[in-house]
């Protein structure tokens, strides 16, 4: 079997430690990643270190048009890419654009668009005083080395929302993949590298200790961390330690809520994708839906159907729709939440039981009957479960929507967008969206309230993010 190979200062790096990555839709091995030594993460952020001088250095064009190659890198691989996303992630190839299955093609696809995008953006010099006495300007700068630790649920494309406005800025990376989806970064990572110099973005993959090595080097300058809220915490402590700052995307738990006068048929697919996108496993899913009690009965019965009607399967089969879950970790979170809903008094309207057999397969499932304080509603599900949850007035769905320590997206579906944005701006969430959920895009700023994290990614305010203000103050 390959053994996959990290990139440190523009070489190839291997390990004698390796573990195998799984196929989540067979249970088969498909190639070997490496286990970074605690000198190879010195050796990488060295390199970043080395490397990021004479980066910073060049010209603006110049970067931005090596950013531009690296965007040509992706397209011309798109192929190849989205077979180890489907591969190694689980989510079907599927198609690319609006109407079609947001799987890996799209992911790859969203990988060239938000390379594109702060490649062409730039932090002019801002005059944020002047007078016959004195002029004053804000200068944006690169932090120096940012490390990064990126997730499994969409391993390239948050791998690139770290690495690409960190090098634009002119920062260099060193960037830790998930341990369950290594390869697809460390090959994204290695074909990259062709159109930039030796050190400006490298890997280091792993499991166990990797990732904490990497957050503690004091080499570093910023670190980006997308996953768990508890690793996220860890991670702030550590750079709390070498006082650096940390951008924290920690996933949330979305409420989606229907107001009494929306149309639940003209919205269930857009409610569907909102909650099931690469099967919940996605930080600003719909993860519980409010509904009147009005339109309870016919939202319940549109998302049902929809919901059966989607085939799911090994996503390297054209024409599927839906994967595995990710991992054994995942699954057995999932499991023991349906679990604990029935035991609750939830009702399981479709799915609820984990087929078996090869893969991490389990049914799209919806759940009514339940209440705040059940399980499956307070905690993060980050699967293809939702449940649906009825409410009497609005004052209680908004009071709802508020009560959990999580904010990164919620939803307000309504056929009066005015009425629905009242109700948008008393939610507690970095991003709220009117008759859409999740839809986030390169130009507009994304990051979390409460626990959710901090920091904002994407866009001028993203790139402002990974770098720091200088003052220039003149005397006239
Ligand atoms: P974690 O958030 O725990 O992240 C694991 C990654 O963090 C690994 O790369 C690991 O590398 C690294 N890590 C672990 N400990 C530390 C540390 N002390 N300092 C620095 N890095 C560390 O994710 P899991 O994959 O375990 O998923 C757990 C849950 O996270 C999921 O159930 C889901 O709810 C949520 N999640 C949220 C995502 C989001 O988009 N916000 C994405 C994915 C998951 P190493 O072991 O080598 O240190």
């Amino acid at each position: 079997m390959k053994t996959y190979l990290n990139t440190i200062n523009g070489k190839a790096v291997g390990s004698d430690k390796t573990f195998e990555s799984i196929n989540p839709a067979t249970g088969e091995a498909i190639g070997r990643v490496p286990i970074s030594t605690k000198e190879q993460v010195a050796e990488a952020v060295a390199a970043a270190r080395a490397a990021q001088p004479a980066w910073a250095a060049r010209p603006d064009a110049e970067r931005k048009a090596l950013m531009m190659k690296t965007a040509e890198i992706i397209k011309a691989n798109s192929a190849y890419l989205a077979e180890w996303v489907t591969r190694e992630q689980g989510k079907p190839l599927g198609g690319v654009g609006p109407d079609q299955v947001p799987g890996a093609r799209f992911e790859v696809w969203g990988c060239e668009a938000w390379t594109q995008v702060p490649a062409s953006l730039d932090l002019p010099v801002e005059v944020v005083f002047e007078d016959a006495t004195r002029r004053d300007e804000v200068h944006r700068k690169p932090f120096g080395v940012i490390g990064a630790i990126a997730p499994w649920n969409w391993p390239l494309l948050i791998a690139i929302w770290q690495i690409i406005p960190s090098i634009r800025a002119g920062n260099t990376v060193v960037i830790k993949p998930s341990e369950y989806t290594s390869i697809g970064t460390l090959e994204l990572v290695r074909l990259i590298s062709a159109a930039l110099p030796p050190g400006v973005v490298n890997t280091v993959s792993g499991a166990g200790e990797v990732g904490s090595w990497l957050v503690s080097d004091p080499r570093l300058d910023k670190i980006m961390f997308t996953g768990s809220a508890r690793t996220g915490a860890k991670v702030a402590e550590a750079a709390a330690k070498n006082v650096i700052p940390v951008t924290l995307e920690l996933g949330g738990n979305d409420a989606a809520i229907m107001l009494p006068d929306a149309d639940p048929k003209a919205m269930a697919m857009g409610l569907f994708w909102g909650a099931f996108i690469n099967m919940g496993q996605t930080c600003a899913a719909a993860k519980r839906l409010y509904v009147p009690e009005n339109l309870y009965e016919p939202t319940v019965q549109a998302l049902k159907e929809i919901a059966q009607a989607m085939p799911m399967g090994d996503g390297m089969k054209e024409g599927t729709v839906m994967g595995p879950i990710q991992n054994k970790m995942q699954y057995d979170k999932v499991v023991d939440l349906v679990e604990s809903a029935k035991s609750e008094g939830g009702t399981i309207v479709c799915g609820g039981t984990a087929p078996g057999g090869p893969g991490y397969f389990y049914p799209l499932t919806l759940v009514t009957g339940l209440k705040d304080g059940n399980r499956l509603v307070d905690e993060e599900q980050f699967g293809p479960v939702l449940p649906i949850i009825k409410y009497r007035d609005v004052e209680e769905a908004i009071a709802s929507a508020n009560r959990l320590d999580a904010g990164l997206g919620a939803s307000v579906w309504s056929a009066d967008t005015a009425k629905a944005a009242e109700v948008a701006g008393r939610i507690h969430a970095g991003t709220v969206w009117i008759n859409q959920h999740g839809m986030i895009h390169p130009m507009v700023p994304f990051g979390g309230a409460k626990g959710s994290g901090y920091g904002v990614e994407f866009g001028v305010e993203g790139l402002k993010a990974v770098t720091r203000p200088q003052v220039i103050s003149i005397k006239k």
